[in-house]
């Protein structure tokens, strides 16, 4: 049975030995099922409901234990949910209007980079896969 998303943030606060708080899961909420969003676009929902500084610790917070990761669009960068939430996917991302597009059914990628890894007798853990471009709409606006 899977265990509900909340349950599992719980759980990898108190494993590694972080309280457990209503901002820590108020920051979560503003993550959970949404799109890469800019830390902006994460304090723009907040809209006041958890302080700026104490989200920008969370968030901090869950990048260190691997609850959220940085998606890299040029110099710029979006934060999601990690695997764990989300399910293993790559990005495309936009360099002129932002938008991340999700990759999930190229399951190719995650072949080839288990066959490089084995190549190097390696044991591979992790991986961000990321292209950044230009999407459609932005080439055709050229
Ligand atoms: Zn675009
Ligand atoms: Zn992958």
């Amino acid at each position: 049975m899977p265990i509900d998303e909340l349950a599992k943030l719980r759980l990898i606060l108190k494993n590694q030995g972080h309280q457990i708080t209503k901002a820590r899961e108020a920051t979560f909420r503003l993550l959970l099922h949404s799109e890469p969003q800019s830390l902006n676009e994460i304090l723009m929902k907040a809209d006041g409901q958890v302080d700026r500084v104490t989200i920008y610790r969370n968030i901090d917070l869950f990048e260190k234990l691997g609850i959220a990761h940085r998606i890299y669009i040029g110099w710029k960068y979006k934060i999601e949910l990690s695997d764990e939430f989300t399910g293993h996917h790559h990005h495309l991302s936009c360099l002129r209007c932002g938008k991340v597009i999700d990759i999930e059914d190229e399951t190719h990628i995650d072949e080839f980079i288990q066959d490089v890894a084995k190549k190097f007798g390696f044991q591979p853990r992790r991986h961000q896969f990321e292209v950044d471009g230009y999407c459609q709409d932005c080439q055709s606006n050229e």
